[in-house]
């Protein structure tokens, strides 16, 4: 029997003012109340990743123990598909699909999770709670389920029927509200003080966020340890791009992208019905105001006040990136002309990020001779009510 270290490899600090907080139980910074973030010493290009079919192959990036077992379903690890049709209709040298539907529970949710939950198992707590505007509650009911830990999930009721029924399949008590993601996250609030449940809302939490890095550490190994020149992500809370642009800047410091490499430019995808980061983009802010009444059937970009706010506007400010949103109707018609171009299962998110993709390549925010890609964050199937 090999016995788990007590020591962990990394240290957890203020994303904003560098406070240092204790690496199990914490939630956001007690000095300032931004995120959290994990730190570790650079991993050297010489390190090898483990022989393992999730993501769990980049454990030395990873809030991970010697020795622990880490709970996972087989996450991460998806592929990356050439849509040169695509390309060739957006008028652009190339474009990839980062294909995330493939994920346990049809997200990638799903990556987030697999290390919250396994911090969470780690620190002996007694149970975990989740709002969500969809894709993170079946995600967490999933993780919880191989845990063998109880799971309670906050969502709005009209979230999609499909994602609601895996929520309740998996064994969680899902309490279905009458309101977003932000109501929820007040009701998960008052549940984990209530309870000592561990709450793992979206950068609240310090390690969902580990794991969303791993998209960024794959698509890097992927494409050979170089870096594509533009990154479309559909944008809710924030913990997917704010972990791409987190694993870029590891990998630089550990010596694995070439010499004078630069990060992408970040493209924020986001509905015309919910769109706070797209418009402080715009408005030149470095923090968001709440949208209201947001509006969206891309469920996962139903976010109207995300904490990722300042981390998010950072990353596209200094990545030259830029932001954009699209109606309903525009996102439904991407998301099929996505699915038929390639073959992918795609999610309004995924269709909503080539809307705003074709946009900002027509008015002339993307170059033409730029190699893209978007990423297609879950599951056309979790949507077909
Ligand atoms: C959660 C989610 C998003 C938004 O991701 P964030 O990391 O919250 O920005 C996009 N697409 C889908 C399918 C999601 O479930
Ligand atoms: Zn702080």
């Amino acid at each position: 029997m090999t016995t788990v270290s007590t020591t962990p490899r990394w240290t957890l600090s203020c994303s904003a003012c560098q406070t240092p907080a204790p690496v199990a139980g914490a939630s956001v910074c007690t000095a300032c109340g931004q995120p959290l973030f994990a730190q570790y010493a650079p991993v050297p290009r010489a390190t090898p990743l483990l022989d393992r079919w999730d993501l769990w192959r980049y454990s030395p990036f990873m809030p991970l123990l010697a020795g622990e077992v880490p709970v996972s379903l087989g996450e991460g690890l998806t592929p990356l598909k050439d849509a040169p049709e695509l390309a060739s209709s957006l008028g652009i040298k190339r474009l990839s699909i980062k294909d995330e539907s493939q994920n346990p529970t049809g997200s990638f949710k799903a990556r987030g999770m697999t290390a919250a939950v396994t911090r969470a198992k780690g620190a002996g707590v007694p149970g975990i709670v989740v709002p969500t505007a969809g894709n993170a509650g079946a995600a967490l009911a999933a993780y919880g389920a191989a845990a063998g830990m109880p799971v309670r999930v906050f969502a709005p009721g009209t979230t999609p029927r499909p994602i609601l029924d895996t929520i309740e399949a998996m064994g969680a008590t899902l309490i279905r509200i009458d309101g977003h993601i932000g109501d929820a996250g007040k009701l998960a609030l008052a549940y984990a003080a209530e309870t000592g449940y561990f709450n793992i809302s979206t950068l609240r939490e310090p390690y969902r966020v580990e794991g969303m890095k791993t998209m960024g550490l794959e698509l890097a190994e992927q494409l050979g340890w170089k870096l594509p020149d533009v990154i479309v992500y559909p944008t809710g809370g924030g913990e997917g791009t704010i972990g791409i642009w987190k694993a870029f800047n590891e990998l630089g410091a550990g010596g694995w992208l070439p010499e004078g490499w630069r990060q992408p430019k970040f493209v924020v995808a986001q509905a015309d019905g919910c769109a706070p980061i797209a418009r402080a983009f715009r408005d030149g802010a470095t923090s968001a105001t709440p949208w209201i009444d947001p509006k969206t059937y891309a469920a996962g970009l139903r976010v109207p006040s995300p904490l990722g706010d300042r981390l998010l506007l950072r990353a596209l400010n200094e990545t030259n990136g830029t932001a954009g949103t699209a109606t309903e109707d525009t996102i439904r018609a991407a998301t099929f002309e996505l699915a038929q171009a390639t073959g992918i299962d795609a999610a309004p998110e995924g269709g909503c990020a080539l809307a705003v993709l074709r946009d900002a390549i027509n008015d002339g925010r993307i170059s033409r001779d730029s190699e893209c890609v978007i990423f297609n964050t879950g599951s056309g199937a979790s949507y077909r009510v």
